[in-house]
């Protein structure tokens, strides 16, 4: 791999620059499937691959062309994924930097983060986790407490974080603490890139219901973080966190992208350096357990190979399963037309994202009966009902909570009044917060 700051590009053919027109879907599936032709090499590392996909721009298509990206629209950008899948190749890293650090950094981010720690993220090199909730800080985010003092050119920070998904796979955060508590509580935080590999970061698990340990709290003693790595500027942290909760809402909403299967980046996790030909067919990690699209198909799959199909309450719910899923897919395409946007689309689709992992394990639980009590691969179901049982509490409260949601569609979107509340200009320090 080339050395940081010297990082060359792959021409981009078919691009929207200086006003040349958007290539079409078709053109668009044509170049790749040319590209995939001549690059997609099953025996090299995962490393490799991620690579030579992120310079190539097909990594996050989406990004503009200075953010190693190609300026297009989400339909090209996702039939660049369906080509990808359907070659058999493996789509962009998983995890949290790719889904939510990359747009912060290509909306909020300097030219030195977009040239490097963007690629870092986009080739797979750093894994991300998210370094938001606190012990008394999760709805209202911006009542966090974890401080970071300046001392010379750097940050000392001291705090705890919770709920810090896959916190243990990963070498940076995405950090938010307050730097000026005499400014409202909005306005004294601030964004930084964050090295959780260093002394004074200290990782403890959370087991959860589904006996894995997804999330972690992570507690902070005397932690440095550099005045190079502050995304977005001094004190202007909420409005970069902010890109960063939409990116979650939308990702979560519409499922997130990427190809026929992909490994875990960053260097703790250990995958760089393996086969990436061994990671195709594998499907996304950190994801939300199985809510996606395909919820409808695979009740349905589920229901004729127990012979349950023919029995009306369980047709019912598949169909209205399969309604909601419709519903869900109709919403994100009208998001993507500009002049029919309301500003709630990722908020709608995070909500609806959750009914349908909940009407999801309903009549999954009516197909399978008291098999669901039992868990294992083969069992009816093979796990996956079981699986979505256990996790399905979880996509109502991560990425904020539905009645959070509801909260911001209600105020922003139908311009509700707001809930009461402290004058907004009070400085944090004589605000009442958990402490
Ligand atoms: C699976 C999972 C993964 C997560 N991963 C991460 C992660 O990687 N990084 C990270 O930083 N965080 C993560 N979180 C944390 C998540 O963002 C918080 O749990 C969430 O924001 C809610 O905060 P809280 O748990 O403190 O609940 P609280 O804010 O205490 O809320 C408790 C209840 O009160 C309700 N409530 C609170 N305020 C209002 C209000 N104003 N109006 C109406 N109802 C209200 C909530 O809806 C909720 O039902 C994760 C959570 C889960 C479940």
């Amino acid at each position: 791999m080339t050395a940081e700051g010297t990082l060359p590009r792959v021409a981009h053919s078919l691009t929207r620059s200086g006003g040349v027109a958007l290539p079409s879907v078709e053109d668009v599936r044509t170049e790749v499937k040319a590209w995939l032709e001549e690059n997609w090499d099953p025996d090299a590392t995962v490393g490799q691959w991620w690579d030579t996909l992120a310079r190539a721009g097909y990594a996050a298509p989406m990004f503009p062309e200075d953010c190693w990206g190609k300026g297009w629209p989400r339909d090209l950008a996702m039939a660049v994924n369906e080509v990808i899948s359907e070659h058999g190749a493996v789509g962009p890293p998983a995890g949290l930097g790719y889904l939510l650090a990359a747009p912060t950094i290509v909306a909020h981010g300097n030219e030195r983060q977009k040239q490097e720690d963007l690629f870092r993220i986009l080739s797979g090199q750093d894994a991300w986790c998210q370094l938001f909730s606190e012990p008394g800080a999760g709805s209202d985010l911006a009542s966090l407490g974890t401080r970071a003092v300046k001392d010379g050119d750097e940050w000392i920070v001291n705090g705890q974080k919770v709920w810090t998904s896959t916190a243990k796979q990963c070498n940076v955060g995405m950090l938010i603490a307050r730097t000026d508590v005499d400014l409202p509580k909005h306005k004294g935080i601030t964004y930084f890139r964050f090295d959780m590999t260093q002394p004074g970061v200290e990782i403890r698990p959370l087991r959860e219901m589904t006996g894995r340990a997804m999330f972690n709290e992570v507690f902070i003693d005397n932690a440095r973080v550099s005045n190079d790595d502050i995304i977005g500027g001094l004190n202007n942290g909420w409005a970069a966190a902010n890109t960063t909760l939409m990116a979650e809402r939308t990702g979560l909403g519409t499922g997130g992208t990427g190809g026929a299967g992909n490994a875990f980046p960053g260097p703790i996790a250990g995958q760089l350096d393996d086969r990436v030909g061994d990671h195709v067919g594998q499907i996304r990690t950190g994801g939300t357990g199985g809510g996606g699209m395909a919820a409808a198909n695979r009740m349905l799959k589920l229901a004729q190979e127990l012979g349950r199909n023919r029995e009306k309450p369980i047709r019912q719910k598949l169909a209205k399963l399969y309604t909601l899923q419709q519903i869900g897919r109709y919403s994100v395409l009208r998001a993507k037309n500009p002049n029919q946007r309301t500003g709630g689309e990722a908020n709608i689709a995070k909500l609806m994202m959750s009914d349908l992992l909940r009407l999801q394990r309903e009549v999954g639980n009516e197909i399978i009966g008291a098999n669901g009590m039992i868990m294992g691969p083969d069992t009816p179901g093979h796990g996956v009902v079981q699986e979505v049982t256990l996790f399905s509490p979880g996509p109502s409260i991560y990425g904020g909570t539905d009645q959070v949601q509801r909260n911001i569609l209600g105020e922003r979107v139908l311009g509700l009044p707001k809930e009461p509340g402290p004058a907004k200009d009070t400085p944090y320090r004589e605000l009442l917060v958990n402490t």
